[in-house]
């Protein structure tokens, strides 16, 4: 097993785009690491970079005590998988999956051995005998990620490997990938802007911005604890609720967001509260996700925002109501959720309702 270091690594490609900005990174040994990101933030470059598929403009790369910058792809021990993993087409599943070891001169007996146990761990087993046409799109990918798995790589590179399956497929392999990464105990680097994906798999999640990382952290830390409100505002769905106050605090040191119009009290006890008596006056971004708000018709109860609903979306185990409500927010609406029927009843943009925080809501937070 080896562990992965990024030395301030930065990458231009040739047109002058700056892709990776002195990024540094620690990967511990046998980590899942997802780099999380949106769409042109330097993800599949950094990946490329640790692969030794793309040069180092600047900085370095070190697989434990080693230097790696200068070695090629394949005297790093990684393999990689990316969106297609493309097959030999007159190969069959279990022809492709040895490949790598019968090019290195293992034995066949064994080199069968180990795509049978492959087989088995990425439920494939039934299709080893088959050619990638007659597979479908989840095996296929099954069959690249047993391919690249089998020469027992130091360190497992992915890029969006579920990006182009459907949805059934993508929860069934993402958990294979989970349980075999952690079998093997394999370093893991998985490039995603999916966030269930990053959620679910990850021992840790990089979030990136711009070609460098905006926070690092466990799942959740990084969800219940962003650095940034970037990182709150990318990760979380429905979109965290970003709201701009003034912090108020009053005898007992009991703390006040103050929205302008409307105002909260937080609990006391609540770390947030405690962090926020020192700032009195100060402006803050306050994030809470929309089950920190409990959307109830009824005004007139204490410790509330008021505002009108203007959307109702059925999710199934809730509904979630985006509500006007005459505050500062970063985002357009403030979105809260709701199982009471009477909010279900009515038509949704006909009605003035009180959105109040929930009493058990610790997530009221200050970014
Ligand atoms: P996505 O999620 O869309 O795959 P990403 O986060 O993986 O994006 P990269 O593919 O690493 O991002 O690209 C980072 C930046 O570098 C982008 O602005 C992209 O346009 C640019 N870039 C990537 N490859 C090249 C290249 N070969 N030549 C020039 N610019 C490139």
């Amino acid at each position: 097993m080896t562990g992965i270091r990024l030395d301030s690594v930065s990458k231009v490609y040739d047109g002058g785009q700056l892709a990776v900005n002195e990024l540094s990174l620690e990967i511990e040994d046998g980590e899942f690491m997802v780099l999380l990101g949106p769409s042109g933030c330097g993800k599949t470059t950094v990946l490329r970079m640790i692969a030794g598929l793309e040069d180092l403009t600047s900085g370095s790369v070190w697989f434990d005590r080693t230097e790696g910058t200068g070695l090629t792809p394949r005297d790093r021990g990684v393999a990689m998988v990316f969106q297609n993993g493309a097959l030999y087409p007159n190969r069959t599943a279990r022809e492709n999956i040895i490949f790598p070891l019968r090019m290195a001169g293992e034995d066949l007996v064994e080199a069968n051995a180990k795509a049978s146990g492959l087989a088995r761990i990425l439920g494939i087993d039934g299709a080893l005998d088959r050619l990638p046409r007659t597979l479908s799109g989840g095996q296929r990918q099954r069959v690249a990620i047993g391919r690249a798995i089998v020469r027992q790589p130091k360190v497992f590179l992915m890029d969006e490997p579920l990006s182009n399956l459907d949805a059934t497929m993508r929860t069934e392999l993402r958990q294979e990938i989970g349980s075999m990464t952690r079998d093997l105990k394999v370093t893991t680097v998985y490039v995603t802007h999916d966030q269930v994906e990053a959620l679910t798999l990850a021992d840790r999640i990089a979030i990136m911005r711009d070609g460098r990382i905006e926070d690092v952290g466990t799942p959740s830390q990084i969800y219940d604890d962003p650095a940034t409100a970037f990182t709150a505002g990318f990760l979380g769905t429905p979109r965290i609720n970003l709201m701009t106050a003034t912090v108020r605090v009053a005898s007992h040191h009991r703390v006040t967001l103050d929205f302008g119009s409307q105002s909260i009290a937080l609990p006391p006890t609540d770390r947030r509260s405690m962090i926020l008596r020192d700032h009195a006056g100060e402006q803050v971004v306050v994030g809470a996700r929309s089950d920190a708000f409990h959307v109830t018709l009824d005004g007139g109860e204490a410790n509330q925002l008021s505002g009108t609903i203007r959307t109702l979306e059925f999710h199934g185990n809730q509904w979630i109501a985006f509500v006007t409500a005459g505050i500062e927010l970063l985002n357009p609406d403030l979105i809260g959720v709701t199982r009471s029927r009477r909010v279900r009843g009515g038509r949704p943009t006909s009605h003035s309702a009180g959105s109040r925080a929930h009493r058990t809501a610790g997530r009221v937070s200050a970014l």
